[in-house]
C-alpha cells in the first residue's frame, strides 16, 4: 500500500466523489479506509471503528462474511463473466432466481430482472410499467407519481421521481410526467399533522386526488420505499402502505416498492412490503443482496404482471432493455451465499431487536440533549434530525451534525450526515454492546454540539 501521505495527497488531486462538491475533498479530507473486519473499519491512519451506518446500508452481514467472500473467489475461477443477453444464461443465476423467487413467495415475486445496483433497478421498474400497459392497450398510461423526500437512485427516471430537490435540479429537465405528493413524514408535513394514522390517511388522500387531477388512465406506477431511506428515514404509519396498495388497485396503477435499502432485512422483516403487508407488482433490490461485496441488483417481478409479457405473442413483450452486468455469475454467486446467510442468521429477527435497543436509547438521548428534535427508526434504519431551536423546529446549522460525526468517529463509530440528520444503519449483525458503543459514541457527540 502507498503511505498515508501519498493517499491523501492524490485523493485530494485525482479523486473526484460521489454526492460532494468537487473542491470538497481538497479542504475537507475524506477518511480514507484500508480494511474491515466483523462490524469494523479501519483507516489509513490505523483507526478501527465501528461502522453504524453499514457501508451504504448494504453490508448488512458485516466485512467478514466468509462464505460471499469464497463464492466470489469460487466463480472467478468458475467463470469469471459472460451476459445473460438472449441466448445465454449461468448457472448461478438461474440457481438465484430459484431462491429468490422462494425468498419472496409470499409477496408473489416470482421472475428476477438482474441489474447492476440500485438505480438500474428502478429504472428497469419505470420502463416495464410503461411496457406492461402499453402490452395490455393502455399505452396511453405513461406518468408516474412518487413521494417527495423519497429516493429512487440517480438515472434520468430515477432522479426524475426523487423527491428532493438536490438530487434533480442540476440535471433538469428531467423525465415529463413524474408527480409528487406528500411523504407521510410526521415530524415536518404541509398538514402540520403529528398524528401518524391521521398523517397517513392525508397522504393517501393527496395521492388519490392527484391521481384524479391527473386521470387514472395517465399514470403508470406509483413509486415508494417502504421505509424513506436517504431523505432521512421516515417510517409511515402501518396503515399507510396498504392504503396506497389499495388506491393502486382501485385506479389500475401498479405499485413499484424500492426496496434497494429495505430488502433483506432491514426494517425487521424479510422486505418492508412484507412488513406492512402489502404484495408489491415490482420489488427494486440491490445494495444487500451480496452484502455489499459485489455492484448487483434484481428487480422482482409479480407473477401477474409477468404473464401479461410472457403472453404476448406479437413481440411488444421483448424486454429491450439490459446491462452488460446482468446477470453477472460473480454478482450471482455473492448474492446466493448473502441469501443463504441472511435466511440461516435470519439477520430481520436481528434487525427488529437490535433496532429496538437502538431506538430506544436515541429516544433516551433526545430526552437530555436539546439539539435532538426528532427521532425516527424502523429496525435497523434510525435517525435523529438535529435542531437548533425545538419549539420552532429550525434545522441545525450545517457544521452541527458533522462535528457531531467527527466526534462520534473519534470515540470509534462511524455515522453518517445527511442535512440535518445523522443517520443510524449499522450490519444487521450487530449485539447488545455494539448498539450500546454506538450510543455511547452518539452521547460524546452530542455532548461536543450542545457545549
Ligand atoms: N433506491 C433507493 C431506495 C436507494 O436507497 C438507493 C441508494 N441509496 C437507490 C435506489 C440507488 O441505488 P444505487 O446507489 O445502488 O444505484
Amino acid at each position: 500500500m502507498k503511505d498515508s501521505n501519498f493517499l491523501k495527497e492524490n485523493n485530494a488531486r485525482h479523486v473526484w466523489h460521489p454526492m460532494a462538491h468537487p473542491a470538497d475533498s481538497q479542504t475537507n479530507l475524506p477518511t480514507i479506509l484500508t480494511g474491515g473486519r466483523d462490524v469494523f473499519i479501519t483507516d489509513v491512519d490505523g483507526h478501527e471503528v465501528l461502522d453504524a451506518v453499514g457501508g451504504l446500508w448494504n453490508v448488512n452481514l458485516g466485512y467478514s462474511c466468509e462464505p460471499v467472500k469464497q463464492a466470489i473467489s469460487d466463480q472467478l475461477n468458475a467463470l469469471p463473466y459472460y451476459s445473460i443477453f438472449r441466448g445465454t444464461s449461468n448457472d448461478k443465476v438461474i440457481e438465484l432466481s430459484y431462491e429468490l423467487a422462494d425468498f419472496f413467495a409470499p409477496d408473489g415475486l416470482t421472475r428476477a430482472f438482474f441489474t447492476s445496483g440500485g438505480s438500474d433497478s428502478v429504472e428497469v421498474a419505470l420502463k416495464l410499467a410503461r411496457q406492461y400497459h402499453r402490452i395490455r392497450g393502455e399505452a396511453g398510461r405513461t406518468k408516474f407519481l412518487s413521494l417527495k423526500k423519497g429516493y429512487h437512485g440517480t438515472h434520468f427516471g430515477g432522479a426524475s421521481v426523487n423527491g428532493n430537490g438536490k438530487f434533480r435540479n442540476a440535471y433538469e429537465p428531467l423525465l415529463p410526467g413524474c408527480f409528487h405528493i406528500p411523504a407521510p413524514y410526521t415530524y415536518r408535513n404541509p398538514f402540520n399533522e403529528s398524528d401518524p394514522a391521521k398523517l397517513a390517511q392525508l397522504c393517501a388522500a393527496a395521492l388519490e386526488d392527484e391521481i384524479a387531477f391527473q386521470g387514472a388512465g395517465t399514470i403508470a406506477a406509483f413509486i415508494m420505499e417502504p421505509v424513506l431511506g436517504a431523505g432521512g428515514v421516515m417510517p409511515p404509519h402501518p396503515s399507510f402502505m396498504p392504503m396506497v396498495r389499495e388506491i393502486c388497485d382501485r385506479n389500475g396503477i401498479l405499485l413499484i416498492s424500492d426496496e434497494v435499502i429495505t430488502a433483506f432485512g432491514r426494517t425487521g422483516s424479510e422486505s418492508g412490503a412484507r412488513h406492512w403487508g402489502v404484495q408489491p407488482d415490482f420489488m427494486c433490490t440491490a445494495k444487500a443482496i451480496t452484502n455489499g461485496y459485489f455492484p448487483f441488483g434484481a428487480l422482482m417481478i409479480a407473477g401477474h404482471v409477468a404473464e401479461v409479457f410472457e403472453k404476448d405473442t406479437s413481440g411488444i413483450a421483448s424486454i429491450d432493455t439490459g446491462y452488460t452486468y446482468s446477470g453477472h455469475p460473480v454478482g450471482a454467486a455473492a448474492a446466493l451465499a448473502a441469501l443463504a446467510e441472511i435466511r440461516r442468521l435470519k439477520v430481520h429477527e436481528n434487525a427488529a431487536a437490535r433496532g429496538k435497543e437502538l431506538l430506544g436509547g436515541l429516544k433516551g438521548l433526545q430526552e437530555r440533549f436539546e439539539v435532538i428534535g426528532d427521532v425516527r427508526g424502523e429496525g435497523l434504519m434510525c435517525a435523529i434530525e438535529l435542531v437548533s431551536d425545538r419549539a420552532s423546529k429550525k434545522p441545525s446549522a450545517k457544521d452541527v451534525p458533522l462535528k457531531l460525526q467527527q466526534a462520534a468517529y473519534e470515540d470509534g463509530v462511524m455515522i453518517r450526515v445527511s442535512g440535518n440528520n445523522a443517520i443510524f444503519s449499522p450490519p444487521l449483525i450487530v449485539t447488545s454492546d455494539n448498539v450500546t458503543k454506538i450510543l455511547s459514541a452518539v452521547e460524546t457527540g452530542l455532548k461536543a454540539v450542545s457545549g
